[in-house]
């Protein structure tokens, strides 16, 4: 088969790759649609040290099943799918707690740490146990099911904070996955929610998803704006989509006391954090990891119309021009959103 490979750091190649084989629980799934993440732009140069190479990258896809191993219940070949990210076992303590995307072991497609290599879904086929896919409605395309998984995350973060309607959010961060916080936040009845980013474009997508009030973030009077917009208490909730202390400050500063802090983004390992203010206004600080089972809330969500992802979907190329698609997403350049590669 054909694949994108990562052969060194830096170096896609689109060649000949061997075609996976099933296991008895496991389904071969003819790879139609896979977004390109930043997680797979960041790790192409060895930075992350989670793409040892060579490896196929990629892992929010779709498809068809192709082949379905003997074990394997209740799909056909034919069938129209997404998969989870991540590929956690059954019997573990943590899946038996309701708690897979914490489960010990678990493995994220297309990523290769020291521990493990799972080939992803840049290729025409990927290989996975059942158990890990979704099922597509007819209306739902190949190229809307590939972008699930960022907007599954955005669901995790927003079911992690445990909001109600009516309550004040403010989401520091306005990419890809920020902006469907915002989204996520609408549906789920938040009033008012307020987005900051550092570009005015994301800013203006924020409000397109949902957004009622957006602000740079380097602008002075900020937390002033925050405190007009709640009451003059700050917001009840922070939902943090980057990962560095200045923007991880910036929504614990934004909240009321005894508000809450959702923290998805995670670009360093550590920041610093302002601990006298956690401490004596009583702050929650919840971290939110990838997706527990948000998918079908999701693509039921884009089924019915309530959410779309059309917008932030800046081109749909073929798998051979992937090559060129990374470099200029590496190169940051401006208005790319997110690219999808058709094997
Ligand atoms: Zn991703």
């Amino acid at each position: 088969m054909k694949a994108l490979v990562l052969d060194k750091y830096m170096e896609l190649n689109y060649r000949d790759f061997p075609k996976p084989t099933i296991e008895a629980n496991e389904v071969l799934i003819q790879v139609k649609a896979c977004g390109i993440c930043g997680s797979d732009v960041h790790g192409m140069d060895g930075s992350t040290g989670r793409r040892q190479t060579p490896l196929v990258m990629g892992h929010e896809a779709s498809g068809e099943i192709a082949e379905i191993g003997v074990e394997v219940k209740g799909w056909h070949i034919g069938d129209r799918v997404t998969f989870d990210s991540t590929i956690y076992k059954l019997d573990d303590w943590y899946t038996r707690k309701g708690h897979y995307n914490l489960s010990d072991n678990r493995k994220v497609l297309g990523v290769s740490p020291l521990e493990y290599k799972k080939h992803g879904a840049f290729a025409e086929f990927i290989s996975m146990p059942a158990h890990i896919l979704y099922k597509l409605s007819d209306n739902v395309s190949f190229e809307q099911a590939a972008m699930v998984e960022p907007v599954a995350v955005a669901a995790h973060a927003v079911n992690v904070s445990k909001i109600q309607p009516g309550k004040s959010a403010v989401v520091v961060g306005a990419g890809m996955v920020g902006v469907f916080v915002v989204k996520m936040l609408q549906i789920a009845g938040a009033n008012p929610i307020i987005a900051m980013d550092l570009d005015d474009n994301k800013l203006e997508l924020a409000r397109e998803f949902g957004a009622t009030h957006t602000f740079k973030s380097t602008d002075k009077d900020v937390s002033v704006k925050i405190m007009e917009l709640t009451k003059n208490r700050g917001a009840d909730f922070g939902f943090e989509v980057v990962g560095i202390s200045e923007t991880v400050n910036l929504c614990i500063n934004s909240l009321r006391k005894g508000g809450t802090a959702v923290l998805v983004g995670n670009l360093k390992p550590e920041v610093t954090i302002p601990l006298q203010k956690v401490v004596t206004t009583e702050l929650s600080l919840l971290g939110s990891c990838a997706i527990n089972g948000e998918y079908e809330l999701v693509l039921d969500l884009l089924a019915s119309g309530k959410i779309s992802v059309d917008k932030m979907i800046s081109a749909v190329a073929p798998l051979s021009e992937g090559a060129e698609w990374f470099s200029r997403l590496y190169n940051k350049e401006s208005g790319l959103n997110k690219v999808i590669l058709m094997p």
